[in-house]
Order: C-alpha cells, then sequence, then structure tokens
C-alpha cells in the first residue's frame, strides 16, 4: 500500500442520520458532487439513501448519469448546466434539472419535445451570493416562461430554490437578507400558479445552525462527510458528526542525515542536529497542498510530526528528530482524530485553506477502499 483513503461508509450513514435529526420534518439531499467532496460518489449516495437521504445533488449532469449508470433510484437534482450539455439525457434519466435562465429553460423545452418526457425543473434564484441563479429583476419573466411550459405539458416546475453566501457566519447581516428575499421569490411565484413540490435554501452550515431556513429539503455536502463546515464554532463531534475519510501512506524509506542537511526542492529546512528522515509517497499529485510545506501534520508511530521542505508532486518529508521508523510503517495525514491524528481541519489550518478542499482535492491516484459497505 502506497497510500489510500479509507471511507467509512458507517459514518457517511450516521452523519445522514445527524443531518435529520437536525432537519426536522424538511427531506434530506446528500449532496455527492466532486465524486462525493473526494470521498467517492456512487458508495457514498448509497450509503446516504441507505440512511434516508431522499434526494441526491450534483453540479453537474455527468455526475447525475453516472449515478443513474450505476443504478442510484430515487431523485437527484443537478443544478450547473451550460449550452450543449445533455439536457435530454437528463430528461430521459429522470434528473430534475435546475433552471437559472430562459436560454436554459429553453434547452430544457427542447429536451422534453425530443423524448416526449416532462421535464421536472427547479427554478434557482439569486438571493444575494451573485453566483448562479436568476436576479429579482428577471425573475417574473423566468416564472412566466416556465408556467407556459408548464401549461403546454413540457416542464413540470417541482422546486424554488436559492443558495447561502454567508450562513457559515451566523448572524451575518445577508442571511436574513437572502431569506426574506427567497420568501418574496418564493410568494410570487406560488401566487403566479406555481407549485412546488419542494422549496429549498439550506447547505451544511444552515441545516446546523439555522432552522429557519430548512423550507421542505435540506443540502447536505460537507456534513454528509462528517467535516465541520463551522470550524471556528464546532468541532465534528460537537454537531455528532464523524469524520468519514482516513488517508494513509506507507514510509517509503528512513535516513538518518547529519545537522545541516537541506531536505526537498529549494532546501527550505535544513536539518538543526543530526536527525532521521521518513520519505512519505504522497505529494500535491495526490491532493497534499503544496502550501502545507513544512507545516502539514502527520501521525508516525503514535506521534504527531510535521512535515519539513516542500511538498513534492509525489512525496514529502517528515522529519523525526530522533525517533525511528521503518519502511512500511504506517502514516496518518488524517482521519477523525480520535487516535491522535490530525484531521482534514488541521491540513486547512496549515495550508491555508478550508477543509472542503482538503478532502476534494484528494486525487484519483489515491485508492479508496470502503469501509462498511452493503
Ligand atoms: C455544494 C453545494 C451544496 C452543499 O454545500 P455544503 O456547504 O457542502 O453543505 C449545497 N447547494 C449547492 C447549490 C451547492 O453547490
Amino acid at each position: 500500500m502506497r497510500a489510500e483513503a479509507r471511507i467509512d461508509l458507517d459514518a457517511v450513514r450516521h452523519n445522514i442520520a445527524a443531518v435529520r435529526g437536525r432537519a426536522g420534518s424538511a427531506e434530506v439531499m446528500a449532496v455527492v458532487k466532486a465524486d462525493a467532496y473526494g470521498h467517492g460518489m456512487v458508495a457514498c449516495a448509497r450509503a446516504a439513501q441507505q440512511a434516508g437521504a431522499s434526494w441526491l445533488g450534483t453540479a453537474i449532469p455527468g455526475e447525475a448519469l453516472r449515478l443513474r449508470r450505476a443504478g442510484l433510484d430515487g431523485r437527484i437534482l443537478t443544478w450547473l448546466w451550460v449550452p450543449g450539455d445533455p439536457f435530454a439525457e437528463a430528461v430521459e434519466a429522470d434528473v430534475d434539472i435546475s433552471v437559472s435562465a430562459l436560454w436554459a429553460l429553453r434547452e430544457v423545452e427542447d429536451a422534453a419535445r425530443a423524448t416526449g418526457r416532462t421535464a421536472r425543473v427547479h427554478l434557482k434564484a439569486d438571493t444575494g451570493l451573485g453566483r448562479n441563479g436568476c436576479q429579482p429583476h428577471d425573475w417574473a419573466a423566468l416564472v412566466e416562461s416556465a408556467l407556459k411550459a408548464e401549461a403546454d405539458g413540457l416542464v413540470q416546475v417541482v422546486g424554488l430554490w436559492s443558495h447561502f453566501a454567508c450562513a457559515d457566519e451566523p448572524g451575518h447581516p445577508s442571511i436574513a437578507l437572502q431569506l426574506a428575499a427567497f420568501r418574496d421569490a418564493v410568494d410570487y411565484a406560488e401566487q403566479r400558479g406555481v407549485t412546488p413540490e419542494v422549496r429549498h435554501m439550506a447547505n451544511s452550515p444552515a441545516t446546523l445552525l439555522l432552522p429557519e431556513s430548512h423550507f421542505d429539503l435540506v443540502r447536505s455536502g460537507l456534513a454528509t462527510y462528517g467535516v465541520s463546515p463551522v470550524p471556528d464554532l464546532h468541532t465534528p463531534a460537537e454537531l455528532g458528526l464523524r469524520p468519514a475519510m482516513t488517508l494513509a501512506a506507507s514510509v517509503a524509506s528512513v535516513k538518518r542525515v547529519p545537522a545541516g542537511h537541506g531536505v526537498s526542492y529549494g532546501h527550505t529546512w535544513h536539518a538543526e542536529a543530526e536527525s532521521t528522515l521518513a520519505l512519505v509517497p504522497v505529494g500535491y499529485a495526490d491532493g497534499i497542498p503544496r502550501h502545507a510545506s513544512s507545516a502539514g501534520p502527520v501521525l508516525i508511530g503514535g506521534q504527531r510530526r510535521t512535515l519539513v521542505g516542500r511538498v513534492a508532486m509525489d512525496q514529502f518529508v517528515v522529519d523525526l528528530g530522533d525517533g525511528t521508523a521503518e519502511p512500511g510503517d504506517e502514516v496518518i495525514l488524517f482521519g477523525p482524530g480520535d487516535r491522535g491524528e490530525p484531521t482534514a481541519e488541521d491540513w486547512a489550518q496549515a495550508a491555508g485553506t478550508i477543509a472542503y478542499e482538503v478532502v476534494t482535492r484528494i486525487g484519483s491516484r489515491v485508492p479508496r477502499v470502503y469501509l462498511g459497505a452493503r
């Protein structure tokens, strides 16, 4: 074993159960985009459904179609489309389509005609995020066009939705403004005759901290994988979550070097005294952040250590001082933390990023090994 990402599917099921506990009467969507934040999309989607997630969410249509090809049923919503995307395949595969603009509605109408099926669409309002979604001044036109397409039997507007900018900062003034803007958008659409099955706005931090944002459905991404979306406020354990990924590698070599020896490209680190160095055979090609050079933590032989020198494409070096290790010894880069190992959040801090990015970027060269598959 050079390196592997162990994915605890019992933890995924536990986290979905915890999210359901927080969500009250709202249904739960497990967001499995980006290969389930690096955890493996199909296996995590199955585990999430086993624990009662009645919806799956993906960013791009290829992800949703892959879920269907793998045999997953139930509702799937996909929200990030470009012109020319496989709208007809999505309609054929019973994938719900998010529509933020008229061009996308036209594509969905064409797909409905081509397949002879009624497309399920969720109209997305930009309530302040400033990213995807329809601006308030374009909302009336989008709603009217969607109702027209509904009257023609081409689409069914099954969802009204939006997304927060700052749900991870409770009390941020944008939160109340976005909620009010969303209520306005929903009220307008419903008064015009839209009858949505689900209205939804909450991502993981809103699901965990903002009950008034739950509406009919919550979209749980990071929380599904047991990582805290609000690390400055709560640990995963405080939120009832359990990190699902443990990233492990095997020591590739161990050697003694004299004082003053430089390590890795650029010699940004030198041994202060004679020292023992362990080579860990993972690098930025595997998703280890280069920004964590001389900062990333690991557990070797039961001891916390810090990597020294630059993270290279395929490897980095850990200084063991006068400690010892053998080639083949296990190195834990991160995990739940209950065996003393660092967490994804520790790596995020070492690299100046967020834990979302740490887990999602673990590369395809690292095999995923599933624990608790059923
Ligand atoms: C990624 C994403 C989510 C999930 O966000 P988390 O913070 O990981 O829960 C929800 N909704 C949309 C639109 C997203 O893009």
